[in-house]
């Protein structure tokens, strides 16, 4: 909507009703900048001895792998505190960013809606970073470790006061839950290879 033609000029404070396309498209570029800033990959982090851009979440992901293989280190426990120190500081940072990035696209909203116009959806597409791709990878490894220790269980560890299946169900039926667990045990491998994560059956159950 535009402002109108015969509205005195100089007025600093313009009636709701009178909200001008540049108005909307003012607030439409401040919500892009803000989401722009909280969830695509602006950030310059260091990865296998590169730098690499990353957004927030992978940012902060990236730092948690890098504070464990620290704590994994001998006597670094002063650097260990001092990744997790910054760790806090870029979680505050990424939540201030992500809080004004919902509050320009709400006020975005609200004034493209005042405005007579229909708002955007000026969501980004899911991130696909390093950092997020290798936090999505080690996500799915923890995925499918939890789905095959759900079938092993199922087995060992009746629902109510019953028996173990293992111990009452056909032999049929228990082959059919053991030939899921072996397709459970390859998932396993399949995504820790993915993910670069070392396995250790010793510990899969724990
Ligand atoms: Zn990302």
């Amino acid at each position: 909507m535009k402002r109108k033609s015969g509205a005195a000029p100089g007025i600093a404070t313009a009636p709701l009703n009178s909200i001008s396309d540049t108005d909307v498209a003012l607030a439409r570029q401040n919500a892009l900048q803000a989401v722009t800033a909280a969830y695509t990959p602006i950030h310059s982090v260091k990865l296998d001895g590169e730098f690499v851009s990353m957004c927030w979440f992978g940012r902060i992901d990236n730092a948690f792998s890098v504070l464990e293989f620290i704590k994994a280190q001998p006597d670094a426990a002063a650097k260990a505190e001092s990744v997790a120190k910054l760790i806090e500081t870029m979680r505050q940072d990424s939540q201030d960013a992500f809080n004004a990035a919902t509050k320009a696209q709400s006020d975005y909203a609200a004034i493209a809606l005042a405005a007579g116009k229909t708002p955007e959806n000026l969501d980004t597409p899911q991130c696909q970073c390093d950092g997020c791709r290798n936090a999505n990878s080690r996500q799915q490894y923890w995925l499918a470790v939890e789905a095959l220790r759900k079938i092993v269980f199922s087995l060992i560890i009746p629902q109510d006061k019953d028996r173990p299946l293992l111990a009452i169900a056909e032999t049929d039926d228990i082959l059919i839950i053991l030939g899921k667990a072996r397709e459970a045990i390859e998932n396993v491998e399949k995504t820790a290879k993915f993910a670069a994560i070392p396995l250790d059956w010793t510990t899969i159950y724990k």
